[in-house]
């Protein structure tokens, strides 16, 4: 134990020999800071040093160990390629160039002719012959003996995750010295010892020697290490750090008081017999669960999903007049400002009876457009509580921003703001009212809804979602027609042309949508342009407009609300609409280069048509030609009008690590677990963390520090 008297694991990395302040503080940007850390940086991948290669059998793409002899070496320059040194090797059994673009006097001394070196480098293609480009090489023995001049690696080579100004040479020292401490100090091992035995898995000491040095006997190629005893362990053990980060995160909300919300009766009653339509008892269920949670005075958490068009939006409207009606604040954060103003006015409308003139009038939108003035003038209504239900984007959340009895939050299109944000988001929600808000009303936090229409296989749930109650719309309102989705080749572009204006002469309305070119949003809005041109010059008497995520905010409200209303009966866009925009009358939707997108998004883009009682069309047009994968994706799409169904197909296809989306992959970022391969430990980790919670809560801040860091990304609330 040192001086501090910290516990082994959590001594300073400047214990360590060859760590000064100067390196200590780059391994800190590796968040290294102590041993244990150390022991947590877990490799990336494996190299296997542990037997020399004859350069005879060498190929390309093979990295390896050789040793041998310089025969000659010497600087090439000029011409085409760059100055290097050229050093020509052999062994015997074959000869191989290695190649150096950087080097100094000093190495091209230690790289001349008759020099004995080991080497590992990759193999590749050279000029003429094979070479390895700036391989690591060693002196070794002029005279080679029986007994080989140096011993080799006995395991296999650890690569690690780096960073500027730290060499793998760095880091497999430090592994390796603390490695070496662990043999006569010990460390706490947290991990239930019930599990442990259930499992067969080894201790932790055990399990960090095989993940750092494993033996040779596995192949360091395809990482078979996820199948040992010890990758296992971690496994797990990665997976409940997480589970119980989430849970924690829960518990510690749970413990805050909230503020008890209940809905009149005949308030409820008065606005279901306004909307025009009765709500589904799928949205009654939901409805029911959310009212009963909000009524308790401590935080709701809840996750709500329905698929696109299942009608959330008023099960929100519903959980925001519980609060208004009580005369407390909501705050409705959406992604994008043409859906903030959608909800905006679908709110003024469902409260526009007599019943509700007062929630009416408290509504108010906030985006970023709002500037000067009017801003001012909204965020004084606010914070001085004359506006109870606030409905924006992210721009809701800036420290201006200062809620008055804020007791509900409701985030709509959760999947668009990633986990990441969710959880930022809701501690910045938690400091606006956690301390004293502007009312003067202490220590409670807001209730929180999420909403989102990516349906998300359940074990991801489990884990993304670990800290919330769950709710799901599973049925459309009675009467929506399915849309009929057809698949079409790009060169049968003007069949598709003549169909859209054969549409629109007969009062249909369309969307035409311009898909992502190559991952930039530039090019996307020309191409919408350009489409949006070559269209009005083909479409006599149709109207068209534009709208694309490059123009602003205002113009594009003014295009939704255009088509809206019916001035314009064809719209084109970017993927911009693939949430909010709800215009019931149209019917027909070309999406372009429908290959290109995700099956999830295809799906919520289709969202936007079959909204009304006209069955409705949607053309995914390709370009051809379609890869067997292409083909098959779009024919799910053709099959399955179900977001859920969908979804599962989709994984099967990709994988969930792909259908979470990069967007939802932030926070899941694990060291050693894949959510895709290790999933099916979910169930058993979920347990393993309620024993912890209940029976060994000690274990809890140690595990979530050792593998979260102290940083503990998921937020403190
Ligand atoms: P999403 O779940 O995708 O957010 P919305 O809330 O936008 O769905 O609802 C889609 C459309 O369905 C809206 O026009 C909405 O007014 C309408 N709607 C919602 N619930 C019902 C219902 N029970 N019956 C008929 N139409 C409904
Ligand atoms: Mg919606």
């Amino acid at each position: 134990m040192d001086k501090s008297g910290a516990a082994f694991e959590y001594q300073s990395v400047l214990t360590l020999k060859g760590v000064g302040s100067a390196i200590a503080e780059k391994l800190k940007r590796l968040d290294i800071a102590t041993l244990q850390d150390v022991l947590f940086h877990l490799p990336l991948r494996y190299e296997d040093r542990t037997t020399v290669v004859p350069i005879g059998s060498l190929q390309a793409g093979q990295q390896a160990l050789i040793e041998g002899v310089v025969e000659y070496s010497e600087v090439k320059s000029g011409g085409r390629s760059r100055r290097s040194l050229l050093c020509y090797f052999a062994d015997g059994s074959g000869a191989i160039v290695l190649r150096f673009f950087h080097f100094s006097k000093a190495q091209q001394q230690q790289l001349s002719a008759g020099k004995r070196l080991r080497c590992f480098g990759e193999v590749r293609f050279g000029a003429n012959r094979l070479e390895i480009a700036h391989p690591e090489y060693q002196r070794i023995n002029e005279t080679p003996s029986s007994d080989g001049s140096s011993a080799v690696e006995q395991s296999l080579t650890p690569v690690y995750p780096g960073t500027e100004g730290i060499h793998q040479s760095l880091l497999r020292k430090l592994s390796a010295q603390v490695l070496n401490q662990l043999n006569t100090q010990s460390m706490t091992d947290w991990l239930p010892e019930t599990v442990r035995q259930r499992y067969r898995f080894p201790d932790l000491t055990a399990a960090l020697q095989q993940i750092h040095h494993p033996p040779n006997s596995l192949d360091a190629d395809t990482l078979l290490l996820s199948a040992t005893a010890a990758g296992q362990r971690l496994i797990f053990e990665e997976l409940l750090a997480h589970q119980l980060s989430l849970l924690k995160l829960r518990t510690a909300v749970k413990k805050q008081s909230a503020i008890g919300l209940t809905l009149k009766p005949e308030l409820l009653a008065a606005f279901q017999q306004q909307l025009g339509f009765a709500l589904t008892a799928a949205q009654q269920k939901v409805v029911a669960e959310i009212l009963d949670d909000i009524k308790q005075p401590a935080p709701m958490l809840r996750l709500l999903q329905g698929d696109v068009g299942s009608g959330k939006t008023v099960v929100a409207a519903i959980a925001a007049l519980a609060a208004a009606s009580n005369g407390w604040q909501v705050a409705l954060m959406v992604p994008t400002e043409i859906l903030a103003e959608q909800h905006y006015n679908s709110f003024q409308q469902w409260f526009s009876d007599q019943a509700f003139s007062k929630t009416e009038n408290s509504c108010v939108l906030l985006t970023g457009r709002d500037r000067g003035k009017s801003r001012q003038q909204k965020l004084a209504a606010i914070r001085q509580g004359e506006r109870q239900i606030i409905i924006g984007t992210h721009a809701l959340f800036q420290d201006e921003v200062i809620f008055n009895r804020l007791a509900l939050l409701i985030v709509d299109e959760q999947h668009r703001f990633g986990v990441h944000q969710r959880l930022a988001l809701r501690e910045k929600a938690g400091l606006n009212v956690g301390g004293t808000d502007s009312a003067g009303i202490k220590n409670y936090v807001p209730h929180q809804l999420i909403m989102t229409a990516t349906p998300i296989p359940r074990s991801l749930a489990m884990t993304a979602y670990a800290d919330l109650d769950y709710s799901v719309i599973d049925a459309l309102p009675a009467g929506r027609k399915p849309v009929n989705t057809v698949v079409v080749s790009a060169q049968r572009r003007d069949e598709v042309i003549a169909r859209v204006a054969n549409a629109c002469k007969q009062g249909e309305q369309a969307y035409w949508v311009c898909t992502l070119v190559e991952e930039s949003e530039v090019l996307q809005c020309q191409a919408a342009e350009s489409t949006a041109q070559m269209l009005t010059e083909l479409l006599n008497g149709v109207r068209i407009a534009l709208v694309h995520g490059r123009m602003k905010a205002e113009q594009k409200q003014a295009v939704v609300a255009a088509f809206k209303n019916r001035r314009v009966d064809l719209l084109v866009a970017t993927t911009v609409i693939e949430v909010g925009v709800d215009v019931p009358n149209a019917s027909l939707m070309i999406i372009d280069n429908a290959e290109r997108l995700g099956l999830a998004q295809l799906h919520q883009l289709r969202g936007r048509i079959g909204r009304g009682k006209k069955s409705s069309v949607c053309v995914l047009m390709y370009q051809p030609p379609l890869s067997q994968q292409g083909r098959q994706r779009l024919k799910i799409l053709r099959q399955t009008g179900n977001g859920f169904d969908v979804a599962k197909k989709d994984l099967q296809l990709r994988g969930p690590g792909e259908v979470l989306g990069t967007r939802q992959t932030g926070l899941l970022q694990m060291r050693i677990a894949d959510l895709a391969r290790d999933s099916h430990w979910l169930p058993e980790v979920k347990q393993v963390a309620e024993h912890i919670i209940h029976h060994a809560p000690e274990a809890i801040e140690p595990l979530v520090c050792r593998w979260l860091g102290r940083a503990d990304r998921y937020g403190q609330v």
